[in-house]
């Protein structure tokens, strides 16, 4: 992705003035095949838009998507066939994104009709046990409809229909943020494990960090349609560069904090996406914040250890860090 910006237009009714939503504010990205990719932030902040502005579920209002070498943007016809067959998605909520009518066999097998025309019904239907067996379902279970599932096994459902098409990329937009605690580190597990075994790209949307700590070879920071801090998932947590990175790294709870209850809060409220502050966006939100955060937009700058991060003074906070806290981390 280079430079891709989606704006949305908003208001312009009787109460409300005419304004422009930039959900995604010029974000570069390159991911290299068979990596884990995360995309973080509060909610709100753009990434999903990103998300589906990368496999063309939406269109870009400027700037440029590649896959594999080809045009995303504008893509038409067998080009954009071959697109839909290659990059998936698996969306949020398992349940709304399953048609309740359909069976899980009819669900798995549609895109095998479109993508695979020349199996016969009994190798189509061969072809959905096998996908079920991948995501941990049986056989007997094309028989049967989404809502006999519990939410994981849903998302299950999803994956496998997502798996169908023999995609290379799998996109999946906070794929476990609806499902019990319980069960989101079995689905978030089973994503990195198809991803090894199948040698898939996958990119990972999440609001949480302790969702894709461990399994995210590269992490991209978002906040209000800016990409704030990029780098590796191990070196972002360990030394994270930017405040607002920093901030939600302290908003994850200790594995041991059953409720909860210490996690620690990011001051204030992000602000309205179709209002952003100028300067720095996040310097409402900065216990660093100066008067040139407020004025001036910080340009992405590459750190020694290979971070990308968007801060005028990444290098100040870093140094009196080291001089007050001792790594605690
Ligand atoms: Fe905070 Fe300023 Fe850095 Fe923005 S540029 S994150 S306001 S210190
Ligand atoms: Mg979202």
């Amino acid at each position: 992705a280079q430079n891709v910006t989606k704006h949305f237009p908003t208001g312009g009714g009787l109460f409300q003035k005419k304004g422009l939503v930039k959900a995604v504010d010029g974000v570069s990205l390159s991911i290299t095949p068979g990596e884990t990719f995360a995309i973080v932030g509060e909610s709100g902040c753009g990434k999903s838009t990103l998300a589906r502005v990368l496999m063309r579920l939406l269109d870009t209002t400027s700037g440029d998507v590649m896959f594999d070498g080809k045009q995303v943007t504008g893509a038409q016809g067998t080009a954009l066939s071959a697109l839909r067959r290659d990059v998936q998605f698996i969306f949020q909520d398992p349940f709304s994104s399953l048609n309740p009518r359909m069976s899980v066999g009819r669900l798995v097998g549609e895109p095998l009709e479109v993508h695979a025309p020349e199996l016969t019904k009994g190798e189509r239907r061969a072809k959905v046990s096998e996908l079920l067996a991948q995501v941990g379902l049986r056989p007997e279970h094309a028989d049967r409809y989404p809502h006999e599932f519990s939410g994981g096994q849903r998302q299950r459902i999803g994956i496998a229909r997502a798996l169908a098409s023999g995609p290379r990329l799998i996109i999946g937009d906070e794929p476990v943020s609806a499902l019990d605690v319980s069960v989101q580190a079995q689905v978030v597990n089973l994503l990195g494990d198809l991803g090894r075994d199948l040698g898939l790209t996958l990119i990972l949307i999440a609001h949480d960090l302790a969702v894709i700590r461990h399994m995210s070879d590269r992490v991209a920071v978002m906040y209000l349609g800016k990409i704030v801090e990029q780098g590796t998932a191990d070196d972002l947590f360990e030394n994270p560069r930017h405040p607002y990175t920093r901030a939600l790294l302290d908003a994850i709870p200790d594995l041991d904090d059953q409720g909860g209850a210490s996690r620690a809060r990011i001051e204030g409220e992000m602000p309205s996406p179709s209002a952003p502050p100028p300067g720095c966006a996040f310097h409402t939100r900065c216990p660093h914040a100066t008067e040139l955060c407020r004025t001036k937009v910080p340009a992405p700058e590459e750190t020694p250890d290979g971070h990308m991060t968007a801060c005028h003074h990444w290098q100040d906070i870093a140094v009196a860090r080291r001089k007050t806290t001792p790594r605690s981390r």
